[in-house]
C-alpha cells in the first residue's frame, strides 16, 4: 500500500492537498489544532491511487508519498 506522510512542522494549513486528491484520501481534522490551524490527516490510505498530486501541489513540500513497488509475477 502507498505510504503518505504529512510533516506537520512544514504544513501551513492551506488544505490544497485535500481539494486536489481525486480519491478523497485526505481530510481536514476539524477536531484538532496544530500551529494555529486544522491539520490534515490521511483518512483513507487504502483508497490512494499513488497519483502524487498532493505531493506535487503542496506549496510547502510537507507531503511525502512513498509508492510501494509492484511485485513481478514469475
Ligand atoms: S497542501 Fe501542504 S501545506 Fe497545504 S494543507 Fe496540505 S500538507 Fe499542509
Ligand atoms: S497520491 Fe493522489 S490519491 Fe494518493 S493521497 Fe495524494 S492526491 Fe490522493
Amino acid at each position: 500500500m502507498t505510504c503518505i506522510e504529512i510533516d506537520n512542522s512544514w504544513c501551513k494549513g492551506c488544505h490544497i492537498c485535500v481539494g486536489v486528491c481525486p480519491r478523497h484520501v485526505l481530510e481536514v481534522d476539524s477536531g484538532s489544532f496544530f500551529n494555529g490551524f486544522h491539520p490534515v490527516v490521511v483518512a483513507r490510505p487504502q483508497d490512494c491511487s499513488s497519483c502524487l498530486l498532493c505531493e506535487l501541489l503542496c506549496p510547502d513540500l510537507a507531503i511525502s508519498v512513498q509508492v510501494e513497488p509492484q511485485r513481478q509475477s514469475a
